[in-house]
């Protein structure tokens, strides 16, 4: 999976990563941040794992969006509550469409000049530098002379959000019992996250019951073709089935 982001860092814009895989996932968790520049792959000219805390936010979800299309494919299907008769239904859409949506709606700024003056782009190592607090990001990203007016701060956010969103959005669907319109966020880092956590518990399941019945190491269960593994689970699941029907 090959892609290139929009500001980039120095030069370097291109990147390549592989789809995340069991082994990754049991040793360093389900946490994306961790697992990013592990899936990133070398080259001339690509991002490398150095560059992530230096990426605008923008770019970085971008990646985070590749490497998930990559690994969970592109079809996405949240579960909405209707807010009116509280029926329960879902509704698909399709990642790559989304992303190619937000990239056509955004407005790249090269220059970022803002009341004349130069500002930055977050990044994660700003995020973390000021605490993830979003009053003390807005003096942060700023570059002027003197300190930002309190009165343009919110003009200022607004400048910054359109030029490095985040990818999140308002999903609005009709309920299909009454009609009435539903609205659920849908944030790609936190739906990547929900993601991995489901695919770790699984695998942590899988590894407890084989361990525990056949006393193998997890290294050892995660070198077994998954076919295997599944196929041993399920003989195992079926033989207790039978134990606890013949007593
Ligand atoms: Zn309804």
């Amino acid at each position: 999976m090959a892609g290139q982001v929009i500001y980039g860092v120095g030069k370097r814009r291109n990147y390549a990563c592989r789809p995340l895989d069991e082994q990754a996932l049991f040793r360093l968790g389900a946490n994306p941040d961790r697992l990013m520049p592990l899936a990133l792959m070398q080259g001339e000219n690509n991002l490398s794992p150095d560059d992530l805390p230096e990426l605008p936010l923008i770019d970085y979800e971008l990646m985070l969006a590749h490497l998930y299309a990559g690994t969970f494919g592109s079809a996405i299907d949240q579960n909405i509550d209707c807010p009116d008769c509280g029926k329960k239904f879902s509704v698909a859409f399709s990642l790559n469409d989304w992303v190619r949506e937000v990239r056509r709606g955004l407005a790249p700024r090269r220059d970022r000049i803002f009341d004349n003056v130069p500002y930055a782009l977050p990044t994660r190592a700003i995020l973390a530098s000021v605490k993830r607090d979003r009053k003390a990001l807005a003096h942060r990203l700023w570059q002027g002379e003197t300190a930002l007016r309190a009165d343009r701060i919110a003009a200022f956010e607004a400048e910054v959000a359109k030029a490095c969103p985040l990818l999140t959005d308002e999903i609005e669907a009709p309920c299909p019992r009454c009609g009435e319109t539903a609205r659920k966020r849908f944030t790609l880092r936190g739906h990547l996250a929900t993601r991995l956590h489901t695919w770790l518990r699984t695998l942590l399941s899988d590894i407890h019951v084989l361990a525990s019945c056949y006393h193998w190491s997890a290294a050892d269960i995660l070198d077994l073709p998954r076919q295997t593994r599944v196929a041993l689970i399920d003989t195992i699941q079926l033989q207790r089935r039978r134990a606890r029907g013949s007593h």
